[in-house]
């Protein structure tokens, strides 16, 4: 059988393992990606409810990296990506506002734009969560959560946030444990709509010092400001990762009753939200990535990428799983006789 007619196993199809998948592709491998989401998205997630639309995870992109820059031009060009221009600012304990100029992106309609724009086409499974990766006769054989057998595979790539990345790198204790290295927050996400439209002078805000009961929102957005998306006024706030780590088994009803007062008070709000809904992501931002760039083990097929990896931005999700290919395409290093 010829090298190239040999899957590639990815499991995470988020911007990290699609980069990977879309890199091997070009140079006529062949992969297969398992992802348990429900359809493209990952951490660049929106969600839609009633007239009101909220991207809950990633805010916005950035891109810097060159090879980064060149696939947002193309998003750019294809209409699912945009540049998300308006008025941006600091605020600092003692009610100093200062600008937080910068290039900032953002997927049309919603921020899983791109991401679907780059699993269209690909062979994804999706709805599809793996439980194993164990060392079988014929390389990685991967197991779902429901028992099903998933195939044998010589190269497995593992595109999924670190701490559930570590039991699926199981079979390679030493990358298991660098990626164990890596700390991942808690964020609780609020999203909020109004009937009418909040008067305050900025559309996004940093909260500088946040991470405190008294200053416990980091971010909060006008989402519908936002190119491409429905009028109607909604807002996403998040709460700092040292908060949401605090907080991370409260209820969602409490998280509100807290997250909602903070909001009012950085943008003298009064009025009472249409919609009110907060979502904990588990796994949100790397508080401690490793800069590793990738994580890759040539003799057992075996490799990791993602944020974690590298920088807690979406791009640098991009940039690991392109490095990952990279490594894997690379040439065998020569085995000494
Ligand atoms: C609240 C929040 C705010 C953020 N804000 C920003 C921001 O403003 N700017 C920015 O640049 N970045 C931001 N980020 C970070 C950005 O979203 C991530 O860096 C990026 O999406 C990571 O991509 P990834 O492919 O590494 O991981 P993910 O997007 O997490 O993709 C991993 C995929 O793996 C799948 N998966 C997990 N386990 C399994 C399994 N066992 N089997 C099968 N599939 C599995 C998941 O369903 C998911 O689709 C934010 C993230 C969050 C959560």
């Amino acid at each position: 059988m010829s090298v190239l007619s040999v899957p590639i196993a990815i499991i995470g199809a988020g911007l990290a393992g699609l980069a990977c998948a879309d890199r091997l592709m070009q140079a006529g491998l062949e992969v297969r990606l398992f992802d348990k989401g429900r359809g493209p998205g990952g951490r660049l997630s929106t969600r839609r409810s009633d007239r009101f639309q909220f991207d809950h995870g990633c805010q916005f992109l950035t891109a810097r990296d060159p090879d980064f820059q060149g696939r947002m031009a193309r998003w750019l060009d294809d209409g699912v990506a945009a540049r998300w221009t308006v008025p941006v600012v600091r605020l600092h304990p003692g009610g100093l506002v200062e600008d937080s100029p910068g290039e900032r992106f953002v997927g049309v309609p919603g921020m899983n734009a791109p991401i679907h724009a780059l699993a269209d086409g690909l062979p994804v499974q999706w709805g599809l969560r793996v439980a194993a990766v164990e060392p079988g006769r014929d390389g990685w054989r991967l197991t779902a959560e429901d028992g099903r057998d998933l195939g044998c595979y010589q190269q497995v790539v593992i595109a999924v946030p670190a701490p559930q990345a570590v039991p699926l790198l199981a079979g390679a204790p030493d990358l298991a444990s660098r990626a164990a290295m890596a700390h991942m927050a808690h964020c609780w996400a609020v999203m909020l709509a109004f009937e009418d439209r909040i008067d305050v002078a900025w559309d996004a805000a940093f909260v500088a010092a946040a991470g405190g009961e008294g200053r416990p929102l980091s971010w909060l957005a006008r989402n519908s400001s936002k190119p491409g998306r429905p009028p109607a006024e909604s807002w996403v706030l998040h709460a700092a990762p040292t908060w949401s780590d605090v907080h991370s088994e409260l209820a969602s009803d409490a998280v509100l009753a807290r997250l909602l007062p903070a909001f009012q008070t950085l943008t003298g709000a009064r009025a009472a939200p249409v919609h009110a809904v907060a979502h904990r992501w588990r796994y949100a931002l790397p508080t401690a990535p490793l800069g590793d760039g990738c994580l890759w083990k040539p003799q057992a097929g075996l490799g990791a990428c993602g944020d974690w990896c590298l920088e807690a931005r979406a791009e640098a999700a991009w940039v690991s799983g392109r490095r990952l290919a990279q490594a894997m395409l690379a040439p065998a290093p020569e085995r000494p006789l």
